[in-house]
């Protein structure tokens, strides 16, 4: 049992912290940003310092993982120290980052030595021309070199996050599981969600289900439902006793709301209480007005807790319910 003092009006209990630590990136994925992002101003992104008190603050309430986020976490300056301090908390059972894959190639040792246990890698096609039309960055070997480099690093565990679209790159994910089994990695599944306005694409063509992924994955390989679970929302299959867990993240068609344990704190500060509703409080506003009152954050981070709503109601028909893009607010 959790002793997480972080409990909503549910029952839930808190253990789980996306913490995002910038809202740019070097790519512009299509279904997470437009084409001419605004980015905020760098006065308006919360010091490192900042970040690691709101991190402080939910350790002493009970959290035992953190994902870093971003935007892309690895273009944030400084951002090694802060994750060896993260990393040196023997409350933290986890120390995780999503990451693109940029960059890893020159950064995956650091990362592992700073603390850091599991990698996230986001990778939706094999093929040169498509991602660069997923990503609108021409960078699929940096990404594969990326994700060879994470392997010689030694992380506890890897794992693929595939967005899929129909008619985009839903008929790669075999391909893509291949890859991912090969090399002894994991992979997760995306339904897309509607979040931020975007114009490369009608989100209501292109989504893709978890069941019909998994209808193509089960023409190839007899897949056993697992139990396990790595802290968020996949739901896992194994296949033929190897290593390699295949995960779906379904917001669309399996809700995955009554287990929730985790909040976000974006980039500039704003606890984000679900992903699918705009309602958020400003950490940065009472950090600044309060700097070094940790009793007034926590006690603020327990009384907005009692706001945390139900569930999300994504909705396929409708193009875009939350404006927050997914870059704001930490995958
Ligand atoms: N830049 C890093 C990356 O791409 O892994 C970390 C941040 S990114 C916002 C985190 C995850 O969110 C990525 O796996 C990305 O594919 C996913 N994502 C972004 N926009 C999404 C959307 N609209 N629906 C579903 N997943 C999305
Ligand atoms: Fe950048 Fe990640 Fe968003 Fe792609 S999904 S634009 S890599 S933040």
């Amino acid at each position: 049992m959790s002793d997480s003092q972080l409990v909503d009006p549910f029952g839930r209990r808190i253990t789980y912290l996306r913490l995002s630590v910038t809202d740019r990136c070097d790519f512009r994925c299509t279904y997470c940003m437009g084409e001419d992002m605004q980015f905020l101003p760098r006065d308006q992104v919360l010091s490192l310092e900042e970040l690691y008190t709101v991190a402080d603050a939910f350790i002493a309430l009970g959290v035992r993982r953190i994902r870093i986020t971003g935007g892309e976490p690895l273009v944030r300056k400084g951002l090694t120290s802060l994750l060896a301090r993260l990393g040196a908390r023997p409350e933290l059972e986890d120390l995780a980052i999503t990451s693109n894959g940029s960059q890893l190639a020159g950064r995956a040792a650091e990362l592992r030595a700073a603390g850091v246990r599991r990698l996230n890698i986001s990778l939706d096609s094999l093929r040169r021309e498509r991602f660069a039309a997923f990503t609108r960055s021409d960078r699929l070997p940096q990404v594969l070199a990326g994700i060879d480099a994470a392997r010689a690093a030694g992380f506890e565990r890897i794992k693929l996050n595939c967005v899929v679209q129909k008619g985009r790159n839903d008929d790669e994910v075999c391909e893509l599981v291949e890859y991912a089994l090969a090399r002894a990695l994991d992979i997760s599944f995306i339904e897309e969600m509607p979040l931020g306005s975007i114009s490369s694409h009608d989100r209501t063509r292109t989504l893709c289900s978890s069941d019909e992924v998994r209808a193509r994955l089960a023409e190839r390989w007899q897949l056993t439902p697992s139990l396990e679970r790595s802290g968020g929302p996949s739901r896992y299959y194994r296949v033929d006793g190897l290593p390699s867990r295949i995960g779906f993240i379904s917001p669309h068609s399996h809700n995955f709301c009554g287990d929730c344990n985790r909040v976000r704190v974006t980039a500039e500060g704003k606890l984000v209480l679900c992903l699918g509703h705009e309602g958020a409080l400003d950490l940065r506003q009472l950090l600044r007005s309060h700097p070094g009152d940790g009793a007034r954050l926590r006690a603020a981070l327990v009384e907005a807790l009692q706001l945390k709503p139900q569930r999300h109601h994504f909705d396929a028909a409708e193009q875009v319910q939350v404006l927050r893009f997914m870059s704001m607010t930490g995958g």
